[in-house]
């Protein structure tokens, strides 16, 4: 495979934008090699500046749901970009994209429009703080949440130890306030909710966790979330950034029949451009400025463009039928993966709901943070640079989930699945 156009882009990348990328995991530090610099995609296709085609299972980590520059998106966006790109004004298009998102999602509703998932998460604690005028947040270990300083903290030494900062700039005052839990155990949640009682603002969950790789809540995590955070009067977030429109229409949320207080938004809602949202009933969101006290604004949230992006991507997705194709893509791809490792004895665990999956190098069962990272990372970077040779374009991270779009064709499937195939050869020779 040619790379000396990506090779020579990012040289110059590095002398000047810091590691040669405006967000960490696209320098594929983590799989021993190069990023491609991307000229173009359609569909399901994505091509470097080396003239090389992928089929993309990033798919931009999750919003271009229906595909890559996909026809009527693209027309609408064109469409209100003759119009003005930023007014600071409102616009029908945000109150058109608002009651989409009302209409779709059970907790919300009321919604308010920001410009990336960071954004919804930040405020939406800032809210359940100041609705509770509690401080306290609990969070799950390998869940990511964006890069707000409170939630750039994972794990303490064990589940009631208070946070530790994940990164230099996040002062430890601040981070002493986000607790962690491992996912998928109610004990141990159970246990520092009680310990903390009086002091919890929030508990914020990815309802499907899909940053450590992915994994799905077992049994009534969920519910049990749901009923200890009532309980303890205790602000339910769930972190729909990745799931919502994703896992369904309804998210998450109405997937698992699990309703939490607020919910966060973002990729698909922007239809690959910059939007995110956080929302849910009338009596926390009246807090939110102007109506309220609460103070969280933006320049360009609600973006005209951006908004007609979202709305018209999810006119799309309310077609009858999409997700019924996500799915079973999603199972002949899951499915065809895992009968070629069986086939080579190679030893992997493949966690998927709906359109999102990850393949984890271990026997597993992978069921949180702690079972994901005993994955073989070495074996998934050198499978990872396979698949690119034969052209597939998965995320360069064991602990990213892999995304189908309804672009991606029955026959792009067969095609990966071979890849895969040859893949697995090469790690056992
Ligand atoms: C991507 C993501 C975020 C952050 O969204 P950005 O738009 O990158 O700021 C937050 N939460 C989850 C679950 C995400 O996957």
């Amino acid at each position: 495979m040619k790379t000396t156009a990506s090779k020579k882009l990012f040289e110059a990348a590095q002398r000047l934008i810091p590691g040669g990328v405006n967000s960490p995991v696209r320098a594929f530090k983590a799989v021993g090699t190069i990023p491609h610099f991307i000229t173009r995609a359609k569909g399901a296709r994505i091509y470097d500046a080396d003239g090389n085609a992928f089929i993309d299972y990033v798919m931009s980590w999750g919003p271009m749901i229906m595909g890559h520059a996909q026809g009527s998106v693209i027309k609408a966006i064109a469409r209100a970009a003759v119009r003005g790109t930023s007014y600071g004004a409102p616009t029908a298009l945000e109150v058109t994209l608002a009651q989409l998102i009302v209409e779709a999602i059970p907790s919300m509703e009321r919604v308010r429009l920001v410009s990336s998932g960071t954004e919804a998460v930040m405020s939406a604690i800032r809210l359940a703080r100041a609705y509770t005028g509690r401080n306290t947040i609990l969070k799950f270990e390998g869940c990511y949440h964006g890069h707000a300083d409170s939630l750039l903290v994972k794990a303490g030494s064990g589940v009631a130890t208070l946070g530790i900062p994940d990164s230099p700039g996040v002062p430890p005052d601040l981070a002493q306030h986000t607790l962690t839990a491992s996912f998928n155990d109610v004990g141990g949640v159970e246990r520092i909710l009680e310990a903390h009682r009086g002091k919890l603002a929030c508990v914020i969950v990815e309802p499907v966790a899909g940053n450590m790789g992915v994994v799905p809540p077992h049994g009534a995590f969920l519910e049990r979330l749901r009923d200890l955070t009532r309980h303890y009067g205790i602000v339910l977030i769930f972190d729909e950034v990745i799931t919502g429109f994703r896992l369904g229409y309804g998210g998450a949320q109405l997937r698992y029949g699990v309703i939490p207080d607020l919910t966060c938004l973002g990729k698909i809602i922007g239809g690959g451009l910059p939007v995110g949202a956080y929302g849910g009933p009338h009596h926390i969101m009246k807090l939110i400025a102007p109506e309220g006290p609460v103070y969280q604004a933006g320049t360009l949230s609600g973006n005209p463009l951006a908004v007609t992006a979202g709305i018209e991507t999810l006119k799309l997705l309310k077609k009858p039928g999409v997700y019924r194709q996500l799915e079973e893509r999603g199972r002949l791809l899951s499915e065809g993966l895992l009968e070629a490792a069986r086939e080579l004895g190679v030893g992997v665990t493949l966690n998927r709901v709906g359109s999102m999956m990850t393949l984890f190098f271990t026997p597993g069962p992978v069921t949180d943070y702690a079972s994901a990272k005993k994955s073989d990372t070495l074996a998934f970077a050198r499978f990872f640079r396979a698949m690119l040779e034969e052209g597939i374009y998965l995320p360069p991270s064991q602990f990213e989930a892999a995304f189908l779009s309804a672009a991606h064709t029955s026959a792009d499937i067969a095609k990966t699945v071979r890849a895969a195939r040859s893949a697995f050869k090469k790690l056992k020779g």
